[in-house]
This record gives structure tokens, C-alpha cells and sequence, in this order.
């Protein structure tokens, strides 16, 4: 079936978001970075950076690291004020070579305390869902966010934070190359995908972030409050597996994690 951007792309009417292809290299992602910021956004990056040549620099740098240098650079970041509350960064954790993404908002207080994401009540509910595709956290799996540092009693992260801490994101993915992005709440959507559009009105199409599909599905922390919701996650697990063309895991049997 035609997807919605197929279905746009046919009619010349593309979505003015999809401004990047994949990276393939290094230097394209920094390109990519600086290229969609002057062309897409309004606002700037909050890197407290003297010029916007040290805000360059620092998007060309991370946009060459290395996965053995990845996390040390995220925790020794400090280029937004999120850094001056957390206790830990929480650079991400998985499987490198996971063809599985899940992009979520940002750290609460456990993972904050602990330095890896989704270990909270979230994290826990996060894992039945996968576990219910037969699937396991750092198996096929790598779950990041799209801010590394707590905001301050787990407000939404401020644009300019997204944007001085994308630069990271941009690199997980290009280091990954997953097959699939499952993007976890409107927070992570939202920056994404920069619309601002709900989840109820982005889930259940597939969207592209630097050329990868991307799945929208509803945040896990919503999920402990809103539980009939929970069978819509579900189908939007379930799409996203179809999506990415998995036939093996679990049975098709309903929304059985908890
Ligand atoms: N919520 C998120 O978005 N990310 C986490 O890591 C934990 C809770
Ligand atoms: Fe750096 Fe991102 Fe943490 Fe801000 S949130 S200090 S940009 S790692």
C-alpha cells in the first residue's frame, strides 16, 4: 500500500521537513546538522559557545566520534544548561548494532541517578512492550533520547536544548544505521520530525528521520496513566514491526504486556 509520503511524493508535495537523506558520512551528517538549522529552524542551539564558529566545530567533532568515545563525550558535555542539574548524562544504551531505535524524551530522576535510560517505571513498561515483540533491551534494541541530561522535575526539554544536544542524536543514528526509529512520545516526534502535530494524528504512517522509517507511538510514562491506550501502542508495535519487515517474534495476541 502507498504510504502518505509515497502518495505526496507522486503529487510533488513532499513534506518541507525531509530536508536530509541518510548520512554517509562524517562530514555530510555535520553538513546535514548545519545545512537543516539555517534552512528549517528559528531558533539556535544554547551551546554556551562564544561564536557561531565553536557551535560548528562542536557539531563537526561529535559528528566524527566514534562509539568508544561517544558516552565520555556526552558525559563531560556541557553545552546547555542541563548540565549544571544533572547527576549523570545518559548517553543511551543497546545493541550497536540493533536494527531498532526508541527515541524517548529525555531522563527522569532514575536514570539521572543511574546513567541509563528507561530504568524507571517508564523503563519497565517499556521492556514488557518489548518484550511482548519477543524482543529484549540490548538485543537488536538501542533506546536513547533525545536530550541526554534530566530537564530540571522532568519538565519538556526547551527547543534550544533539543537543538545543542541533536548533534549526539544525529551521530547514534549515523553510527547505527537502524532499520527503524520508534519515536516514543510527542516530545521525541515533535523534534523529530519538527511538527507539531499530535501522536494521535502522526501514529500509524511511517515517517523518515535522516532517511530511516520512523513509527510514532505514545510514550510509555502516558501509558501508566491513559491504559486503554495501551492496545494502541500495541498496534503501533506491531506496525512498526511490520514496517520493518520483522516476520519472526511473538504471537499477534493483543496487548499483552503490562
Ligand atoms: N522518559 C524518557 O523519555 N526517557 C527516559 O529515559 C525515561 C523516561
Ligand atoms: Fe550536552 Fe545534551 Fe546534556 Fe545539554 S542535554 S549538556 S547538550 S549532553
Amino acid at each position: 500500500m502507498a504510504t502518505r509520503d509515497d502518495i505526496l511524493t507522486e503529487l510533488g508535495l513532499a513534506p518541507t521537513w525531509r530536508l536530509r537523506s541518510r548520512p554517509e558520512s562524517p562530514t555530510e551528517v555535520a553538513e546535514d546538522v548545519a545545512e537543516s538549522s539555517v534552512a528549517s529552524r528559528s531558533f539556535n542551539t544554547s551551546a554556551p559557545a562564544t561564536s557561531a564558529e565553536d557551535v560548528g566545530a562542536r557539531r563537526e567533532r561529535i559528528a566524527r566520534l566514534e562509539w568508544r568515545d561517544f558516552d565520555r563525550d556526552v558525559e563531560q558535555c556541557t553545552a546547555c544548561g542541563l548540565s549544571r542539574t544533572r547527576n549523570r548524562a545518559v548517553p543511551g544504551v543497546g545493541d550497536r548494532q540493533a536494527e531498532w531505535l526508541f527515541v524517548g524524551e529525555g531522563p527522569g530522576s532514575d536514570e539521572d541517578a543511574k546513567g541509563e535510560p528507561f530504568v524507571g517505571q517508564a523503563g519497565r513498561l517499556l521492556d514488557n512492550m518489548l518484550a511482548a515483540l519477543g524482543m529484549k533491551r540490548g538485543e537488536n534494541v538501542y533506546i536513547a533520547n533525545v536530550v541526554k541530561c534530566r530537564p530540571p522535575n522532568n519538565r519538556t526539554p526547551e527547543p534550544r536544548e533539543v537543538e545543542a544536544c541533536r548533534p549526539y542524536l544525529d551521530r547514534q543514528i549515523a553510527l547505527l544505521r537502524p532499520k527503524l526509529i520508534v519515536a516514543l512520545g510527542k516530545s521525541a516526534a515533535t523534534t523529530l520530525l519538527e511538527n507539531e502535530a499530535s501522536v494521535a494524528s502522526l501514529r500509524g504512517r511511517v515517517h523518515r528521520y535522516c532517511g530511516v522509517p520512523l513509527v510514532v507511538t505514545y510514550h510509555p510514562a502516558y501509558l501508566l496513566r491513559s491504559l486503554p491506550d495501551k492496545a494502541k501502542a500495541w498496534e503501533d508495535l506491531l506496525f512498526a514491526r511490520h514496517t520493518l519487515g520483522a516476520s519472526k517474534g511473538a504471537a499477534d495476541a493483543g496487548a499483552n504486556f503490562r
